[in-house]
């Protein structure tokens, strides 16, 4: 009997894996696809490894005002899909290796669990004290009206195995998938329209960022039809709600996630409508089978899979309890500008009424911003008296930057505190302290 049994390698499970063997725990992996799940294969690492191409194309086809001469810079798209694939292929060799060294016994199987210590594959039944389900989330598909070829509508998954850059696209869903494809796709050259159901692009964002990326968009020729949705689709013709019809070469859905549970029986007893249920410690409703990582909802993003696999082996080996506080996860949606926030939007503290300061600092007042012609966005704190209550950054280097907000909210360092701290010279972080100076009483109005 193994003391604990994983299925799903992607950030959850390997993590959970890794540190339970840590622990001195006889540990079985399974993983029905590849390793490092879909944030090593389908997600973060080669939809960053694209942008991180695109990023340098921009900058190459800029590269006069810096002084230096490029001519006749073109792209290969399949040498750029390639190397996604290589780099996702070399970090899974890489992490194989860790996962191994840990002396984790790991099955390529589909795993299912058919009691509380019991799970099955193809080929044999396993058992274990504790069972932890960390089999993640799948892109949600939608069937529209209307008469059109499957390959038509993609999904994050399939845009990787594309051979041929699409001339035109639709991308349905504004969230971070959506805006990083927009942003990948119009610097290729592709004619790029979002639709957005909501309000606003990127739904979740504060209501300043939202606006910020939609000019950034126009400027780049990506059209945005928020309050819209795809009503009817014939051939390669889109009938949009607003009226528009578009032929374009493809869509792309990215509105959301499913999770990936199937396992009968058990099914029933631990998902709920659409997430798996998970109370104190990310326990099921069967009391030694526990639900990490995308697929219990709680946060989309590998970051939050990770830590929530560190604090559940922790809780397992020394009965030490953490809550998942998703006000305190960074976000981050890449290209460039890149876009982070951590904490409440502003949109947030007027509909609860919540007292507080705010400061924007535009990042076109850095010296370093100026150096490297990045002068576009801004830096956002929302705060009181005692602590920051949010930030949303759109900047260069935003990524690195709201990590030290992460670490003063973590910590309960007040705004007064961290204004007080030392920021080097010139730095985009400049930006932060030059926010903090410049906080103010605001009329809550938006
Ligand atoms: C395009 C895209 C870009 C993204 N970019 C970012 C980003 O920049 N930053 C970020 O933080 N997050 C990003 N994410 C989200 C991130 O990938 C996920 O939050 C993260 O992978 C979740 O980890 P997980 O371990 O919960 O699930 P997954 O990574 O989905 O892993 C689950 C694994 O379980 C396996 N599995 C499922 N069922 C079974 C079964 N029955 N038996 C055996 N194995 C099974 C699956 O094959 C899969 O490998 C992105 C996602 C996408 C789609």
């Amino acid at each position: 009997m193994y003391d604990i049994a994983v299925i799903g390698a992607g950030p959850a499970g390997y993590t959970a894996a890794i540190r339970a063997s840590q622990a001195g725990l006889n540990v079985v992996l399974f993983e029905k696809d590849l390793i490092g799940g879909t944030c090593l294969n389908k997600g973060c690492i080669p939809t960053k490894t694209i942008l991180y191409s695109c990023n340098l194309l921009s900058e190459l086809k800029n590269a006069d005002k810096y002084g230096i001469s490029a001519d006749n810079i073109s792209f290969d798209f399949i040498k750029i899909q390639e190397r996604q694939k290589e780099i996702s292929a070399k970090l899974r060799k890489a992490l194989t290796g860790v996962i191994k060294n840990h002396k984790i016994t790991i099955i390529e199987e589909e795993a299912n669990v058919i009691d509380s210590n019991t799970i099955i594959t193809k080929n044999d039944t396993y058992k274990a004290k504790n069972i932890i389900i960390a089999t993640g989330s799948t892109p949600n598909t939608i069937k529209f009206p209307g008469t059109y070829d499957s390959n038509f509508i993609l999904t994050s998954d399939d845009v990787l195995n594309l051979s041929v850059l699409p001339e035109s696209i639709i991308i349905a869903g504004s969230g971070a998938i959506g805006t990083e494809w927009a942003r990948i796709f119009s610097s290729l050259g592709t004619k790029v329209t979002v639709v957005e159901i909501m309000k606003n692009i990127i739904p979740s964002a504060d209501y300043e960022v939202s606006q910020r990326i939609a000019r950034i968009f126009k400027r780049n020729k990506i059209d945005v039809y928020t309050e819209t949705s795809i009503q009817e689709i014939n051939g390669n013709n889109v009938k949009l709600s607003n009226g528009k019809e578009l032929t374009v070469d493809c869509i792309l859905i990215a509105a959301g996630r499913q999770p990936e549970v199937n396992f009968g029986e058990i099914n029933k007893a631990i998902k709920t409508d659409k997430f798996v249920e998970t109370s104190d410690n990310y326990r099921t409703k069967i009391n030694n089978i526990y639900a990490i990582g995308d697929v219990n909802g709680k946060s989309l993003l590998a970051h939050s899979a990770i830590k929530q696999a560190e604090d559940l082996i922790e809780f397992i080996v020394n009965g030490k309890s953490k809550v998942f506080d998703k006000n305190l996860v960074p976000s981050v949606i890449y290209g460039s500008p890149e876009i982070a926030s951590i904490g409440c939007t502003e949109q947030f503290l007027i509909e609860n009424k919540t007292k507080y300061k705010k400061s924007i600092f535009p990042v076109s007042a850095l010296g370093k911003a100026h150096s490297e012609d990045k002068i576009e966005g801004f830096i956002k704190i929302l705060a009181d008296e005692e602590k920051i209550l949010g930030t949303h950054i759109i900047s260069e280097e935003a990524s690195a930057m709201i990590e030290q907000i992460a670490v003063a909210m973590k910590n309960n360092i007040s705004p007064e505190e961290l204004k007080d701290v030392i920021y080097a010279h010139p730095t985009y972080s400049e930006g932060i302290h030059e926010s903090l100076l410049t906080l103010k009483e605001t009329e809550n109005n938006i």
